[in-house]
């Protein structure tokens, strides 16, 4: 199968079954990002010395190695960093319709997240295009409150 792609992008074939990996998460600062998800906003934690923004937020800042807590809120439109379109599952099994799974730098944010991009045509996907968060109607305080972002 090939798609036509723009210049700034690359077609990497195959399958990689992701659920084979395991996955470290930092408690404290997934706790307050989720739990914030209830409300419908989005939190990280700042660095009061390099200023760097992280969601979700760790104790203690990566680039200063200082322990950190300053609790910021972050916008819930950002800019896609990176993406994927996904036309099979991890075996290999036809989707039914595409699915298109990006890494976005939420406005406010240094790190990136990983989401849905819904409600467009995977062939108009872009690197820099700007999306924002819709949220689920009733959220319970998890990842899974962010129903889906779309291109703004
Ligand atoms: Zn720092």
């Amino acid at each position: 199968m090939t798609f036509e792609m723009g210049e700034e992008t690359r077609e990497v074939q195959g399958t990689w079954d992701i659920s084979t990996y395991k996955y470290l998460i930092d408690g404290a600062g997934m706790k307050l990002l989720v739990d914030s998800m209830k409300e419908k906003k989005i939190r990280g934690i700042k660095c009061p010395q390099c200023e760097t923004v992280y969601v979700p937020g760790p104790t203690f800042c990566r680039k200063c190695y200082i322990d950190i807590d300053e609790v910021v809120e972050i916008g819930e439109t950002g800019v896609v960093m990176s993406y994927a379109v996904e036309m099979a599952d991890v075996r290999g099994n036809p989707l039914e319709e595409f699915r298109l799974t990006a890494m976005i730098k939420l406005d406010g944010a240094d790190t990136w997240i990983i989401g849905t991009i819904s409600g467009m045509d995977w062939h108009d996907a872009r690197i820099g295009m700007r999306v924002k968060a819709f949220w689920v109607d009733e959220p319970v305080g998890s990842l899974a409150d962010i129903d889906r972002f779309e291109a703004i």
